[in-house]
């Protein structure tokens, strides 16, 4: 099973890390070629706008609707959670637009630019470390989609069939297991 991370800006190396140690090949993706042999994808964190000029740039918003329409897991953390999402708050244009859900971008304020707390993830851990960057937080989950955690009323985690969708950074801390629930979505819809 081979898993690839969006590689135009962002934490790519630490997601790779992170998906290895939740027991997947994990790559870099550049071109959209790459997307060929994948099993499924990491949208990293970093800054959605930035993120989706360059999508644009190199030919993933396309590509990458079409590997989400293909039936392929998609996990958005952070910024990439925005690029996933069918609605944002205060804009008409949306970048991917696959996920049903509505985001709001720079939902916690100022003074709690970054923080971190444990959260209970449904399906995941009862106790998961969730490091928050000027996260976005998510208003609506479609009737389709569950809400997997909340933060101050907040979602913050939710997932729509092989979408899966994250408001802070799994992949800047030293627990693999929202990485091993995304390789578990991947295995079951492989094939
Ligand atoms: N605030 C960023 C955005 O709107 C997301 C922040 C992040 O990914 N750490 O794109």
């Amino acid at each position: 099973m081979k898993i690839g991370v969006l590689s135009l800006q962002g934490a790519v190396a630490e997601h790779i890390r992170m998906l290895e140690e939740a027991g997947a090949t994990a790559v870099a993706v550049k071109k959209v070629e790459e997307l060929e042999d994948l099993d499924g994808i990491v949208l990293p964190g970093g800054e959605s706008t930035t993120i989706s000029k360059l999508m644009h740039k190199y030919g993933f918003t396309e590509a990458l609707r079409q590997f989400g329409q293909a039936g392929k897991p998609i996990f958005g953390t952070c910024a990439g959670a925005i690029l996933l999402a069918k609605r944002i708050h205060g804009q008409d244009d949306v970048h991917l637009g696959l996920m049903n859900v509505k985001v709001e971008r720079n939902a916690f304020g100022r003074q709690k630019d970054s923080f971190e707390v444990e959260l209970p993830i449904a399906g995941v851990a009862a106790d998961y470390p969730a490091v928050f960057i000027r996260a976005p937080y998510i208003m609506e989950v479609g009737e389709t989609g569950q809400v997997l955690a909340k933060y101050e009323e907040k979602i913050v985690a939710a997932r729509e069939g092989h979408y899966l969708a994250a408001a802070f950074h799994p992949e800047l801390t030293e627990d693999a297991r929202m990485h091993k629930y995304f390789v578990d979505m991947v295995k079951e819809y492989r094939g």
